[in-house]
């Protein structure tokens, strides 16, 4: 299977809101294979690192005091363009720009508390999964892939 992972994540709210089994359930029910999962409180500096790309922008430091506020749930999802899907499944970064029936869409209001997390291209979902996952991935396959997957 020419297949992808992507590093998805439920951010403090979507945890306080009891949103994780919903969104699991999402990637899930789709088709897509869980890799690896844990619930953690990251470091501000940790915080930095993932957001590094938006340190110039000014809502940065919101943005971390956000994501160091609560635990957040860090994914490891695989399957076949799991990368660009993840991120329609998750919606538009401004919740009231997202699609109904999308995450951000369903769940959220704020651009600030927009619940979830989704790598936008393969090269940055790698180096998400490395900064997140330095401990390696689980390798398994789900015995129902020939009912999900042509080939
Ligand atoms: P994403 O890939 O859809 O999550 O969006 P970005 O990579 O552009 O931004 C990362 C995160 O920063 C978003 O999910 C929001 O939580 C936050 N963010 C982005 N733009 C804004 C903004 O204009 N204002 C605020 N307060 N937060 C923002
Ligand atoms: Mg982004």
């Amino acid at each position: 299977m020419a297949t992808e992972q992507t590093f998805i994540m439920i951010k403090p709210d979507g945890v306080q809101r009891g949103l994780i089994g919903e969104v699991i359930g999402r990637f899930e029910k789709k088709g897509f294979y869980l890799k690896a999962m844990k619930l953690v409180n990251v470091e501000k500096s940790f915080a930095e690192k993932h957001y590094a790309d938006l340190s110039s922008k000014p809502f940065f430091g919101g943005l971390v005091e956000y994501i160091v506020s609560g635990p957040v749930v860090a994914m490891v999802w695989e399957g076949k363009q799991v990368v660009a899907t993840g991120r329609k499944i998750v919606g538009a970064t401004n919740p009231l720009a997202a699609e109904p029936g999308t995450i951000r869409g369903d769940f959220a209001v704020d651009i600030g508390r927009n619940v979830i997390h989704g790598s936008d291209s393969v090269e940055n979902a790698r180096k998400e999964i490395a900064l997140w996952f330095p401990e390696g991935i689980a390798e398994w396959r789900s015995s129902q892939h020939p009912w999900i997957y042509e080939a």
